[in-house]
């Protein structure tokens, strides 16, 4: 009887735990489904304001973009930033810079290093 008492108690014990278990791992799927769709509406925002963007930009410029975004890992433009290319962090040698300062404001200028186009602003060291 006293063993049966026993084992009673430990099942009690025992399925008291598994409920625990089940609602931390419920909370944590809620948390996982509430996280996706965030992410899931915060995708769909970018990919429409990429669209938007990418529709006033033009075309043989766009199609130079995604070839370098390819070839680069995700990243086919950068920053010029205080001489750094953000692409490769390698700094412009004061050649490249006058090259860059001397290039129309509406050219295309790369990096000579990593190829991206460098984007410039006003704090671009130039
Ligand atoms: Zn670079």
């Amino acid at each position: 009887m006293e063993r049966r008492e026993a084992i009673q108690e430990r099942l009690a014990e025992l399925t008291e735990r598994v409920s625990a278990v089940q609602a931390k791992t419920d909370a944590a799927t809620a948390r996982r489904d509430a996280a996706e769709a965030e992410l899931d509406a915060e995708e769909a925002s970018v990919a429409k304001e990429r669209e938007l963007i990418a529709g006033s930009v033009p075309a043989d410029l766009l199609k130079l973009y995604e070839k370098l975004r390819e070839q680069q890992g995700g990243v086919g433009a950068a920053r010029l930033y205080q001489r750094k290319c953000e692409g490769c962090h390698i700094e412009l040698n004061i050649t490249e810079l006058n090259d860059v300062r001397a290039a129309a404001r509406d050219a295309v200028v790369r990096c000579e290093n990593c190829r991206r186009i460098l984007v410039r602003t006003s704090e671009s060291g130039l």
